[in-house]
């Protein structure tokens, strides 16, 4: 017997899609076209919503990843202003060092540690090394297979989670890039860095050279850094843009990072992806097959995350089929839409009104001029991490004029 499910994609949205099935007694087949571990050009910060997600399927996940020593705790974020003003905003009022609201991991080692859970998940049957390329809709569900034809497999739903240039996305879910919903991103791992955060700040720099978009340094377990810069495509282009070249001479020329990276050696390659954003809401599933994570655009506009949203709609994949009892028409997987844009569409659309806000990078300065003026405002910006509706308060002008005012 072939299982009803096949996941197409083991990185962070496919392998809780598994886990989810698993942990609700469905079988599923899991086939990725790499061998783990794999790397995924990525900044690697995990966000709140990882862990939130881990725990919602077993405790005993996120137990495990506070264990693990790759994974860094990261305790906040600090934004510095086109000015070169810093704020620093913890995650939370209260800090809590033994389990930290985020992570930041390579993803060589993240995406290792929950392909081998889901991996271990009953039911889950895995396949690696093979590279999908051939889809067809039988009366029953899917025939897919690789470009030989020598591995075949059936299924009645498939769940699409192969990543930011997922073919199922293109060739079956109308998906198709758009320059001004979608980033390019470059990323770095350095040694060397000095001043990385002992707490796991991640630094986002909104300097001018890539506003919208910012460069990145987030430090790493064993005192490495990833370091790397993201721009909204139709930007990087109208501009003419050269990510690599332009990150390069910042590092060298910017009286901080100068500084800073005096004693820094790169570590392999810079490499670059492209990030499929959720800036705009589309069909995210179809007869017979649920687009999750990157295959779906659902990488949030103004930070970049993806991680957590790939695992969010992974989770909400598997609700939907318990919740469908066989019935994969197109009429019913349209409440996995419903349920990954009733969770994610408040922060997706308010993070799109705030990647235009930073092309003012007046307003920005001013924002954070005056937080670290005022612890009140700092504590505000602190709980926006945890509280959408708070977050909603930095796209009301009010919201600003309380600031000047302040
Ligand atoms: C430069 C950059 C920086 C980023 N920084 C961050 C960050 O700091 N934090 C964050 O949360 N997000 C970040 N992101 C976004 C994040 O990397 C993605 O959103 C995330 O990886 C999406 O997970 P996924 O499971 O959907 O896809 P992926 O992680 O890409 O996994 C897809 C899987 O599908 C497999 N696959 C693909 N095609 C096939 C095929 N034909 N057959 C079989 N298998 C296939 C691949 O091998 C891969 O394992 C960043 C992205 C970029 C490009």
């Amino acid at each position: 017997m072939e299982p009803e499910v096949l996941i197409l994609g083991a990185g962070p949205g496919g392998a809780t899609a598994a886990l989810a099935l698993s942990a609700r007694g469905i079988p599923c087949r899991l086939i990725d076209q790499a061998v783990f571990p794999r790397d995924k050009v990525c900044g690697d910060a995990l966000s709140g919503k990882v862990a939130l997600t881990l725990r919602r399927i077993d405790p005993a996940l996120i137990s495990d990843l506070e264990l693990q020593s790759f994974a860094l705790g990261s305790h906040g974020v600090s934004f510095i202003a086109p000015n070169g003003r810093r704020l620093d905003i913890p995650f939370r009022k209260a800090p809590d060092p033994l389990h930290p609201p985020g992570f930041i991991a390579a993803r060589m080692d993240f995406d290792n540690w929950l392909f081998r859970k889901a991996s271990a998940a009953p039911g889950v049957s895995v396949h690696t090394g093979i590279r999908i390329s051939r889809f067809k809709r039988t009366a029953n569900g899917w025939e897919v297979s690789d470009k030989d034809g020598k591995q075949v497999f059936h299924a009645r739903v498939v769940i699409a989670a192969d990543g930011c240039l997922s073919r199922f996305a293109r060739e079956h879910g109308g998906m198709q890039m758009e320059d001004e919903h979608h980033c390019a991103g470059l990323r770095a791992y350095y040694d060397g860095v000095e001043d990385l955060d002992p707490n796991g700040f991640i630094e986002l720099h909104f300097v001018p050279e890539f506003l919208p978009g910012y460069f990145w340094i987030f430090p790493l377990s064993g005192g490495r850094a990833n370091v790397g810069v993201g721009i909204r495509s139709d930007v990087a282009r109208k501009r003419k843009i050269n990510l690599r070249e332009d990150m390069l001479k910042l590092i060298k020329s910017h009286p901080e990072f100068s500084r800073r990276f005096r004693n820094a050696s790169i570590l392999g390659q810079i490499q670059g992806c492209g990030l499929p954003l959720g800036s705009k809401r589309r069909p995210i599933s179809g007869d017979g097959f649920m687009l999750v994570g990157d295959a779906g655009a659902l990488i949030d506009p103004f930070t970049g995350e993806g991680i957590g949203n790939a695992m969010i709609s992974g989770l909400k994949a598997a609700e939907t089929i318990e919740a469908c009892r066989g019935d994969y028409s197109a009429r019913t997987l349209v409440q996995y839409d419903e349920s990954v844009y009733r969770r994610l569409w408040p922060e997706l659309s308010l993070s799109k009104r705030m990647q235009e806000l930073v092309r003012y990078p007046w307003l920005f300065n001013l924002v954070v001029n005056k937080a670290t003026r005022s612890q009140e405002l700092r504590d505000t910006i602190s709980c926006m991490f945890e509280d959408i509706d708070l977050r909603g308060k930095l796209s009301d002008p009010r919201f600003y004029l309380r600031v000047l005012l302040a």
